[in-house]
């Protein structure tokens, strides 16, 4: 196979700073093109529509889509039906239902489907599945807590249904969550608060279990000024593990175990010309589950409006 033209679609804070370096610094891939409403990047083909793109860039063979969840399921649609392989942002939609529709659609279109889960991807997250695996675990605790201020300055998506709030961050604890325990993790209550002004949760504190009945709590909240926290603390029947800067550093007996930069982008975007290159999928929907049964099993406090 040849090197694969991939269009970012939706030209904002992620694409410029992950997804253009990313695709830069990964073999098999090149960036060909944008399409955005008002945003270009010089010296590419640029078009303010998806379908613009699909009508008039007949080359592309792929398209990230790092619009906000509410618009990706038509563009995702849009793409696999001409024929493009298609690689999602986290969250992978704004409801879990939609997300049937274009798995099936990828599966039939022979299209790869790959909804990322970048934080995944952090450096210390497989070495801390490793060191998980062969310890008996006895208590999980989530610390995500940053500054909406500082993080998503103006992106009034993140507030519209459908745009999660503070699970927009806090997703990405659950998908590291999810990938280094060993047992199926779920939900059995949630406290979320909601500003008054607001259709989604400014913080939210979630009581998880596993199949063992091993306690799991989650605090998220967007309003951390000061220092920040991305960190899981795991307990075990020897040393604890702590998992911090979202993945980046592993610690666990008080020794640092890891401790490296971020490259969480450009091993998405090796997965996905690997994908690509095999014909496969790759839609893990657990955690996008675990926050809709968090708004199931909610209950809502409403708080302080919030002003950007
Ligand atoms: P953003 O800065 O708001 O960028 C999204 C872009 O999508 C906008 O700049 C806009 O570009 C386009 N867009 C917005 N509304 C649209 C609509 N209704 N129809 C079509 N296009 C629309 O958001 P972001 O931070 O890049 O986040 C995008 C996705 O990436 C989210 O799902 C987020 O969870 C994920 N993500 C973000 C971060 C982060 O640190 N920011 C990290 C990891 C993942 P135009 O106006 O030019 O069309």
């Amino acid at each position: 196979m040849g090197e694969l033209r991939v269009a970012i679609v939706g030209f904002g804070k992620i694409a410029r700073d992950q997804h253009v370096p990313a695709i830069a610094a990964t073999p098999g891939i090149t960036l060909a093109a944008v399409a955005s409403r008002n945003a270009s990047l010089p010296g590419l083909p640029h078009f303010a529509t998806i379908e613009q793109l699909l009508q008039d860039a007949p080359e592309i063979d792929a398209v990230a889509l790092c619009t906000p969840p509410q618009v990706r399921r038509q563009q995702a649609i849009a793409a696999l039906k001409a024929g493009k392989h298609v690689m999602l942002e986290k969250p992978p939609g704004a409801a879990v239902t939609e997300l049937d529709p274009l798995i099936a659609l990828a599966a039939e279109q022979r299209r790869t489907l790959f909804a990322t889960w970048h934080s995944r991807y952090a450096p210390a997250v497989e070495p801390a599945r490793a060191w998980l695996a062969e310890r008996r675990i006895t208590n999980v605790q989530i610390n995500w807590k940053e500054d909406v201020r500082v993080w998503h300055p103006g992106q009034s998506w993140i507030w519209e249904p459908g745009g999660l709030g503070v699970f927009d961050p806090g997703i990405n604890a659950l998908s590291i969550l999810t990938r280094i325990l060993p047992a199926h993790v779920f939900v059995t209550a949630a406290e979320l608060s909601f500003p008054s002004n607001r259709a989604a949760p400014i913080a939210a504190d979630l009581t998880l279990t596993d199949t063992s009945g091993l306690p799991i709590a989650a605090a998220f909240d967007f309003r951390q000024t000061g220092p920040q926290s991305w960190d899981i603390i795991v307990d075990t029947d020897g040393e604890q593990l702590v998992l911090s800067r979202g993945g980046a550093r592993l610690a666990a007996g008080g020794k640092t175990l890891v401790e490296a930069p971020d490259e969480e982008y450009p091993g998405l975007y090796r997965r996905f010309v690997e994908l690509v290159a095999t014909g496969a999928s790759d839609v893990d929907l657990l955690p996008l589950r675990l926050v809709a049964d968090a708004f199931l099993l909610g209950n809502r406090r409403i708080v302080e409006p919030f002003e950007d």
